[in-house]
């Protein structure tokens, strides 16, 4: 072969090399983009690439920023360029570009549905997924733990029916400690944890393909808890101010009623076991889970006062936001009803709303995975992966 003909070999190589490459990049699935206009990127279409968005974005590292290029995978339909980009996550959804976009293209809200379709893609099984997305799942989302907790009053406990109502009001000779809470609530959170476990494992897969990890782990989720607790990429929203207080406030209450949970937890067994832990721990228990209802009331009226405040602007959000926001109103104000009602000694009502509250919580933790409570562990995890891939500003 002559000199020449090596080199033209070699450009035709290159050639076809490129029209296969270009043609692997670009392989739009236009039903992966029906699909995100479905889930409440709705604005998708109106988008005309003008860069806006990413150049408003406080929260957006400079080097190769979003949310503009996001959008460009959603209207291609890249779904794979999406599922395995971190950046879906590191938007803090503070809405900013949604308020600057000349188009009205929301690419907020296009970044929030595309978030949903993600955890549908990752968790497992995917039913419980597209229940949770779907209004038309709500009703058997709500009939499980109905059953299963009616089931287990009926075998062990007592409905109000059966309790001297004038007397004191005694939850636990409603619905038994042990096998009427314990339980259920036991085997519902340690799924929940096994399903996070395996949707965190499927998202890193996607994300880590092919990609070189170079930062420490330990550093990198050290970093990261700072950050959530100190909630400092919130800092960067200009348009709604308060969500960083309002962000926190839901962060800190929950882990307020967490170790009020894990007080009430070793106080109970301490007590099946002999050991006597019912005093000292009875009070700080009661004023950590009141501590934590009053900031879980605060922080939800400051978000639900925000969405409507600027509804015109950034629209109300998806029936996903509203799922979680309905879930953990149900679990507040109704458990503080039922220590109002106990306190005021009302037991007709005291011992529903008590039920209603107790299949509130269920509903939250066991299908957390599912819902948009499950974007405190994505997020986290996008977080990690970008400081171990050196995403500048990450
Ligand atoms: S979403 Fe809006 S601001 Fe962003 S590129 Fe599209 S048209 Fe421009
Ligand atoms: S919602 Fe906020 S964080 Fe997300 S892309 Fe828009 S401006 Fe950036």
């Amino acid at each position: 072969m002559t000199d020449t003909e090596t080199v033209e070999t070699t450009e035709t190589t290159e050639t076809v090399e490129k029209v296969e490459k270009v043609e692997k990049l670009i392989q739009p699935d236009l039903q992966f983009a029906k699909d995100v206009v479905a889930a409440g990127g709705d604005s998708l279409k109106k988008c005309y690439q003008c860069a806006t968005c990413t150049v408003v974005c406080n929260v957006t590292p400079e080097d190769n920023p979003f949310p503009r290029k996001e959008m460009v995978q959603a209207q291609w339909g890249l779904k794979d360029e999406l599922y395995s980009n971190p950046d879906i996550w590191l938007c803090h959804q503070c809405s900013d570009c949604t308020a600057y976009c000349p188009r009205g293209a929301k690419p907020g809200e296009v970044l929030g549905a595309i978030r949903k379709m993600s955890l549908q893609e990752f968790a497992t099984p995917s039913i419980l997924s597209k229940l949770v997305g779907s209004p038309s799942g709500l009703l058997v989302l709500l009939a499980l733990p109905v059953v299963i907790l009616l089931g287990l009053i009926s075998a062990f406990g007592n409905f109000p029916s059966k309790l001297p109502l004038g007397d004191e009001i005694v939850y636990a000779e409603f619905a038994p400690t042990l096998l009427a809470i314990d339980l259920p609530f036991t085997i519902a959170f340690f799924f929940a944890l096994a399903m996070f476990f395996l949707g965190i494992k499927n998202y890193w897969g996607a994300m880590a393909e092919g990609k070189k990890l170079s930062g420490s782990v330990i550093a990198s989720i050290k970093g990261v808890i700072v950050e959530i607790l100190t909630h400092t990429r919130f800092d960067k929203c200009d348009l709604i101010p308060k969500r960083k207080i309002s962000h926190m406030l839901l962060l800190y209450s929950f882990l307020i009623l967490a170790v009020a949970t894990g007080i009430g937890f070793a106080r109970e067994w301490g007590h099946l076991l002999g050991m006597e832990l019912e005093h000292p721990l009875y009070i700080p228990m009661k004023i950590l889970g009141n501590i934590g209802a009053v900031a879980l009331l605060l922080g939800l009226a400051i978000v639900i006062t925000n969405r409507f405040a600027k509804a015109a602007q950034l629209g109300l959000g998806s029936y996903f936001d509203w799922l979680l926001i309905l879930v953990i109103s149900t679990v507040a104000v109704t458990g503080t009803m039922a220590e109002l009602l106990r306190i005021g000694n009302y037991a007709p009502v005291a011992y529903w709303v008590y039920f209603i509250h107790l299949v509130s919580v269920f509903f939250l933790f066991a299908y957390a995975p599912y819902s948009k409570m499950a974007h405190m562990l994505y997020r986290a995890t996008a977080m990690v992966f970008s400081k171990m891939t050196g995403r500048n500003g990450a």
